[in-house]
């Protein structure tokens, strides 16, 4: 039997389940808003520099299922391989290993102390019995002591996350920020820098197209089936199909955020309505930047976390990532910025205003710029403040009842799933539907994740 399904958004979530459903003989239509596919995992080249727009992208994951599609992917052109090399810049010329609290020995000895002496007195206090605060501005210090919180965490995460951390919740921090046994802290502060994060200490990526490639080599099979520059203006239930901008479907997948789904799905409920539209996420300018190899780190990205270094609160280098990423004898840096509500500047002066940044920091000469280019993400960052999970509960609770509508992606169900992570997820919801679909319709098997 063969079904007619909708899918909106062209990134990797919806790309590959298009490619999973067209494999299966279905009806498969993809609306993408944007003029090319890919959504937050798009590259561009300029003058011969290819870079990522969201920011840095790696190839790394812990789903056989998806380590086994991407070597099916690229049969005729190996994956380069690079060791992950990151470094926090604490003061000018002073790099410190990530994660932070593996690495105090590489501190000056004064700050090496006070985080020391306040990793100490955080266990202390944890083993009296203290909980968890809710906020991850008090979580920080609970967890990792007052030098820490001072010297990396709180500065880097304001830069990131543009807001008082009292702000944020802390449901998100699981597996994201690294967890480092005291013994390994102790052992860092006495000079002997231990390995805190094994996760993505190697990493693989596309040698030719940057990190694009993959969605693109995903999307071959299913050129004909892209609707470029269709932003999916309303979705309604009629009868047992769904109606996409007068078109008929037996379902929708969708990718598009959630926060924008008032706007789009007819007759939502006023209770999910609202607590889709309280969602919020922070935006991201990444800028790019061409310059001579001579000025390239034999760094894979580092961290900026105060505010004399510039905007950026992280670069990329990555002309690291694959030769092929920039001309002979020159090199790439990708500066993020992240921003709320509005966009950070893109402007050449904005361009400028990250360079100086970086100038100041010891991590270029703004006057030997070869390319300066800018790339404007409005989503890119959930953001996790203190009723995320209420407001998330309500729209997916509603959202997984409605026949023959599947939410997915990273703000198709709020999920702060890296790209791999979109594409297990895909693997999972195809699973589900094909039981389905094969009997020509009713509900599909098990239940969505959340989380
Ligand atoms: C700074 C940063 C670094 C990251 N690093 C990595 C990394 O190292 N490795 C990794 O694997 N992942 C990384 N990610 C995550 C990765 O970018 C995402 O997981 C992935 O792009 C999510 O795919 P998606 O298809 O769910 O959403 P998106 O990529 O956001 O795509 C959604 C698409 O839907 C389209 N759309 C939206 N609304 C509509 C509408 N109404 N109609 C039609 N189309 C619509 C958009 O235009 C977009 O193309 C990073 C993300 C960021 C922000």
């Amino acid at each position: 039997m063969s079904a007619r399904i909708a899918i909106a958004g062209g990134g990797p979530t919806g790309l590959m389940m298009g490619r999973l459903l067209a494999g299966d003989g279905h009806e498969v239509t993809i609306f993408e808003a944007a003029h090319e596919i890919g959504g937050l995992c798009r590259s561009r080249t300029v003058d011969g520099f290819v870079f990522d727009l969201a920011g840095g992208h790696i190839m790394f994951t812990k789903d056989a299922r998806v380590q086994a599609f991407w070597d099916e992917l690229f049969p005729d052109e190996p994956l380069v391989v690079s060791e992950r090399h990151t470094r926090i810049l604490h003061d000018r010329g002073c790099w410190v290993s990530y994660p932070f609290e593996n690495a105090l020995g590489e501190l000056p000895l004064e700050h090496n102390l006070e985080c020391t002496e306040g990793v100490v007195r955080a266990h202390l206090r944890r083993e009296r019995g203290e909980p968890a605060p809710h906020d991850f501005e008090n979580w920080v210090r609970w967890k990792m002591g007052d030098g820490v919180a001072q010297h990396f965490m709180h500065p880097y995460n304001r830069k990131l996350w543009k807001c008082d951390l009292t702000q944020m919740g802390t449901v998100w921090i699981a597996g994201r920020v690294p967890d480092a046994p005291l013994a390994d802290v102790l052992t860092a502060s006495l000079g002997h820098t231990t390995e805190g994060y094994t996760h993505q200490s190697v990493f693989r990526y596309p040698r030719t197209g940057g990190f694009a490639a993959i969605h693109e080599r995903i999307a071959r099979p299913i050129a004909d089936r892209v609707v470029l520059g269709h932003r999916v203006q309303r979705i309604e239930r009629v009868g047992d199909e769904w109606d996409v901008d007068g078109q008929r479907f037996d379902h929708v997948v969708s990718t598009i955020p959630l926060h924008s789904l008032p706007r789009v799905l007819a007759d939502m409920e006023s209770g999910p309505r609202q607590a889709a539209s309280k969602l919020r996420w922070r935006g991201l300018v990444s800028y790019l930047l061409g310059i001579d190899a001579e000025h390239v780190q034999p760094f894979s990205w580092v961290y900026l976390p105060h505010a004399w270094q510039g905007p950026a609160n992280r670069i990329t280098y990555i002309s690291n990532y694959s030769p092929e990423n920039a001309p002979t004898g020159k090199g790439s840096i990708m500066a993020e910025v992240t921003y709320d509500g509005t966009p950070a500047d893109a402007s050449k002066a904005g361009r400028l205003e990250v360079a100086r940044g970086l100038e100041r920091a010891g991590l270029l000469d703004a006057e030997r710029l070869v390319v300066t280019d800018a790339h404007d993400n409005p989503h890119a960052y959930i953001f996790y403040d203190l009723e995320f999970e209420s407001k998330r509960d309500t729209v997916l609770g509603y959202l997984d009842g409605l026949p023959g509508f599947h939410a997915i992606g990273r703000f198709g169900r709020y999920d702060y799933h890296n790209s791999d992570q979109c594409l297990a997820s895909a693997f999972d919801l195809h699973a589900r539907m094909r039981g389905a679909l094969a009997r020509g319709g009713g509900p599909i098997d098990g239940a969505p994740s959340r989380g």
